[in-house]
């Protein structure tokens, strides 16, 4: 059978929420053998996401964790600010290792946000993965696209403009890995305390992870298969307009 492929989202609640994920969905919805590890940044699991994951025709497991206060983005903030979904990819990380049988269970790990854009065809590619595989991503690092270097097949430099001395100096959306070598390396985890743009290097390096072991896909990191797009936050500035003009808003009971 085919290696599944467990995917953890990490998620919040926002205006944006609930057409992010459903689009996410109706992407996961066209690939075979795949588990969707959705974990909500809060305290509690929200029946937003609840009522979203009861209408989802994928297996799926929701968890979630609160990013603490001090470390959590204000709406104000840059985005670069401080590290996002790190707590949340963890708990997916503790799912998988807790939840799945290292002699049994086949699959690959791969990391993804919420509102990124992600071909169907990226999921086949990653679907082999020995170790770690790895392709361009779009609209990332302030170039067109970030990419591997990749000579025949293995991979010995990065295409990146932004800290290109980091030791993976790639985007979360841009490398899988297999299941195994999250239980041979049980101490492998994302780390709030690590310089910008240090996540996948971190967590790269704490896997043992060598340039030697670099599988490029995407036809050699020639083709696009996923884009690191980012919606545009939503302003809500008429309701209390309406509220003045009529005396009520829109239908609070509408869930948006
Ligand atoms: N995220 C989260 N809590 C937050 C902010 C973001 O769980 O307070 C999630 C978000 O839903 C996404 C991931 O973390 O799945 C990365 O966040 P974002 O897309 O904002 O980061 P960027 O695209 O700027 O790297
Ligand atoms: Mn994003």
């Amino acid at each position: 059978s085919l290696p599944t492929i467990y995917l953890i989202t990490p998620t919040y609640d926002r205006i944006e929420q609930r057409a992010e994920l459903t689009r996410l969905y109706y992407t996961l919805l066209h690939v075979p053998n795949i588990h969707w590890i959705l974990v909500e940044d809060s305290d509690r699991k929200t029946d937003k996401v609840r009522r979203f994951l009861a209408n989802c025709q994928i297996p799926y497991t929701h968890l979630n964790v609160a990013t603490p206060e001090q470390l959590k983005l204000k709406s104000s903030d840059p985005n670069w600010l401080k590290p996002r979904g790190v707590l949340q990819r963890n708990a997916g990380l503790t799912w998988i290792r807790s939840s799945l049988d290292k002699q049994t269970n086949r699959g690959v790990v791969y990391f993804a946000d919420d509102d990124n854009t992600y071909s169907v065809e990226l999921f086949e590619e990653m679907r082999s993965t020995k170790k770690v595989s790895v392709w361009p991503v779009g609209m990332v690092g302030g170039l067109r696209y970030e990419s591997p270097i990749c000579d025949r097949n293995s991979v010995t430099g990065w295409e990146v403009y932004f800290k290109p001395d980091r030791p993976f100096p790639i985007d979360m959306a841009g490398f899988a890995v297999n299941l195994q070598l999250f239980f041979d390396h049980p101490s492998a985890w994302f780390s709030n305390n690590v310089q910008r743009g240090y996540q996948e290097s971190t967590i790269l390096k704490l896997l043992d992870v060598t340039m030697a072991d670099l599988e490029p896909r995407a036809e050699k990191c020639t083709k696009i298969l996923v884009w690191h797009t980012r919606t545009e936050k939503y302003k809500i500035k008429n309701e209390a307009k309406l509220k003045l003009k009529r005396g009520k808003g829109t239908n609070p009971n509408i869930e948006i």
